[in-house]
């Protein structure tokens, strides 16, 4: 190594004494940062910007009062002190307060200023805070930026929630500078485009959950659904019936009838739209004509579906689980026991029985397990580490199996009873009948896309023929005919 890389300190900044000293910015090329306020959101960044080896300047109205909240190596000054020695600038105030400091406006011009603040309330129409500023500021170039971050995140730093920092701005050098300075702090810029945009970046952090409003408000609705349609069959019934009073059955046993329920159809409804998309492909013979925009909708929810669908199942697990800890259940097997001795009956072993319950429960643990690793592989970070292939493998072809599994499960559990009349309470099936319908459906559906003159059909479709305008060719080798594999026909 070179002498003078040698005498050179480790850490940027630090003084041979020990004390640390960061070097001035605009000595290294690198602008003086300046914040405008003296709020939380300031001070955690001044402590970011100190830490990353960064000259800070704080502008205040009131800089005596507020210079000890700051650390040693930050300078508090007032507003107009601040703004002459920075280049760039985090304007750190809220927005209603931008108006007091136009009379900042000659010594901003020319230099950046970074726009962190977000609103209050969702504003769909605009103008974006970001935009207000830049009106206010002709003459400076306006950054919307690190409003996503908060002050806590700031403080703890980037390895300690999310690392990206949105950007918008007219100005493509001011985007740069800030970039720069975004990767020395250990954030992530992402471009979001011109300042125009910054009014989405400034809704971002109002959203509540965007995309998962329609599959739990769906998940709730088919809960209540099939929770009261399971209280008047298996409560109601024999109260009305018999005066037999099982209300008993609601906390548990009913919810656990009702889970598994609400699992398989969310789980069908994962699978539906696929095959709708595809059937109306198959019937208009193109692909360039645009979905309806339920089903696009549909289509984009499928992974809250699915995920909504594994919630339900692995709750249905762990009810199961639990039944024969109640109460209730260790009071009607010990009545069974008795009512058995009392009759003299010696076996009550069924061979048909235990082979059922061993193969429904065998099944069940398979569906549950299929589930959970769709679900981890819809993570994000998961997702990121598979190629389309691994990723349209796992969601289509295991989330079929789990599907197919699950409806095995039903199966199993319904056995003969779908045809036995005693089952049908007020004349209404079992819930599992009920359920069946729309899996075996989807099922069947997947089926006739698997046929091989559909299934070519499907592909040729998806590769740009067009029924209409003839346009022939032929698919690759691999492709044609036989070769068209599931996965092709299920990547909508
Ligand atoms: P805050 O604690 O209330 O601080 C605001 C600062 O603005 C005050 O300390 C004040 O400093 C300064 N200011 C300048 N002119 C003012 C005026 N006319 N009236 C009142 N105050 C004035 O707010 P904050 O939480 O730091 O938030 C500041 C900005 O950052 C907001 O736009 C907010 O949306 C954004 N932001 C905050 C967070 C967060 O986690 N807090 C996260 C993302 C974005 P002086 O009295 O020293 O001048």
């Amino acid at each position: 190594m070179p002498r003078e890389e040698m005498k050179r300190p480790l850490i940027r900044g630090g003084r041979g004494d020990g004390s640390r000293q960061p070097e001035t910015l605009s000595d290294l090329g690198t602008p003086v940062v300046g914040i405008l306020g003296t709020g939380d959101f300031s001070r955690s960044l001044a402590r970011r910007l100190v830490a990353s080896g960064y000259q800070v300047v704080v502008g205040s109205r009131t800089p005596k009062r507020c210079a000890a909240l700051f650390p040693e190596e930050a300078e508090v000054m007032s507003q107009m002190e601040a703004a002459g020695q920075a280049d760039l600038i985090f304007v750190a105030v809220f927005p209603e307060h931008y108006s007091t400091l136009v009379d900042l406006k000659q010594a901003l011009a020319g230099k950046t200023l970074v726009d962190v603040s977000n609103s209050v309330q969702l504003n769909r129409d605009g103008p974006a805070n970001a935009e207000q500023l830049a009106d206010l500021f002709p003459e400076s170039c306006v950054v919307k930026g690190f409003n996503t971050i908060s002050a806590w995140m700031l403080l703890m730093g980037p390895r300690d929630g999310s690392r990206q920092v949105l950007l918008c701005s007219d100005s493509s050098k001011a985007k740069a500078l800030l970039s720069q300075l975004c990767r020395s702090m250990g954030f992530i810029p992402v471009d979001m485009g011109l300042l125009s945009a910054s009014l989405d970046a400034e809704n971002l952090p109002l959203y509540l959950f965007p995309s998962w409003h329609t599959p739990v408000v769906a998940t709730l609705s088919l809960f209540l659904l099939f929770y009261i349609y399971n209280f008047v069959r298996d409560v109601l019934h024999p109260f009305v019936m018999s005066g037999k009073r099982v209300f008993h059955k609601l906390p548990i046993e009913t919810v656990n009838v009702t889970l598994p329920s609400v699992a398989l159809v969310i789980l069908a409804l994962v699978y539906l739209p696929g095959l709708l998309a595809a059937f109306l492909q198959l019937s208009r013979g193109t692909k360039y004509t645009r979905f309806p925009d339920w089903l696009d909708r549909w289509l984009i929810m499928r992974k809250q579906l699915g995920l909504c669908s594994f919630l339900c199942a692995a709750l249905h697990a762990i009810y199961s689980l639990c039944l024969p800890m109640r109460r209730s259940a260790r009071y009607s097997l010990l009545n069974d026991a008795f009512k058995q001795v009392k009759n003299e009956v010696e076996n009550s072993w069924v061979d048909e029985e235990v082979w059922r319950m061993e193969l429904y429960l065998s099944v069940g643990i398979v569906a549950l397990g299929l589930l959970a690793l769709l679900a981890v592989t819809s993570l994000p970070s998961v997702a990121n580490s598979l190629n389309w292939r691994e990723f349209s493998f796992i969601q289509s072809r295991l989330g079929y199996a789990a599907l197919a599994m699950a409806t095995l499960h039903t199966l199993l559990f319904g056995w003969r009873r779908a045809f036995n009349p005693a089952n049908y309470h007020f004349y209404l099936p079992p819930t599992f009948v009920l359920v069946l319908v729309p899996c075996c459906a989807v099922l069947l559906g997947r089926l006739a896309l698997a046929l091989p003159c559909v299934a070519l059909r499907l592909a040729r479709i998806r590769r740009g023929w067009e029924k209409k305008q003839h346009i022939r060719f032929n698919l690759p080798e691999n492709d044609g005919g036989g070769g068209c594999s599931l996965d092709d026909i299920s990547q909508v």
